[in-house]
């Protein structure tokens, strides 16, 4: 497949797998959402030179969310692309606190491409944040995970000066509206 079909067979997998789900924010946008703007932020970041990075910012949460296996994403779309899904994939037999704190010990160790994927999908989530934070969430909950994604991100800095920009914008943008609510 050339690059350009191989991306948008890749978005419509993601669609049909994420399809049941929903951010978990107050307006509860669809899911694919989410994984369209991680792919738009990697693409921008990357100039458009790495389809496998688009595809796995796609798929980037099929393992984690939708059950579906790094060999299924080989199949289809190359062990490349398995093996950055399976890199920014946390291990969910492990409690949510130990899985949030190896985020953080791990992320300078991840390979450059999961780096900026990494980079893409918390910027998203910051952005949902400051949008549209779940509405069940404390004040100080929503401060935690702000923070939370600055020490993530802190990690992987280094990799791709835009990216990073744009994320520190987004968390900027996520204490305003914090502060504001
Ligand atoms: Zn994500």
């Amino acid at each position: 497949m050339n690059g350009l079909r191989a991306v948008l067979a890749a978005a419509d997998t993601a669609a049909r797998w994420h399809a049941e789900q929903r951010r978990k924010g107050e307006a509860q946008e669809p899911y694919i959402n989410h994984l369209l703007e991680v792919a738009h932020l990697v693409a921008e970041a990357t100039d458009g030179r790495d389809p496998d990075l688009i595809i796995a910012a796609l798929l980037h949460d099929a393992i984690e969310d939708s059950g579906i296996s790094e060999a299924e994403i080989a199949d289809t779309f190359g062990a490349d692309v398995a093996a950055l899904v399976v890199a920014v994939t946390d291990d969910k037999s492990l409690p949510k606190a130990e899985r949030k704190r190896l985020q953080i010990a791990h992320a300078p160790t991840k390979p450059e491409r999961a780096k900026i994927l990494k980079l893409a999908d918390k910027t998203s989530n910051l952005r949902a944040m400051a949008k549209s934070p779940p509405a069940n969430w404390s004040h100080e909950r929503r401060a935690e995970y702000i923070a939370w994604a600055r020490a993530v991100v802190a990690g992987v800095r280094g990799t791709n000066a835009w990216l990073e920009a744009v994320f520190d914008d987004a968390a900027a943008e996520a204490d305003r509206a914090l502060a504001a609510a």
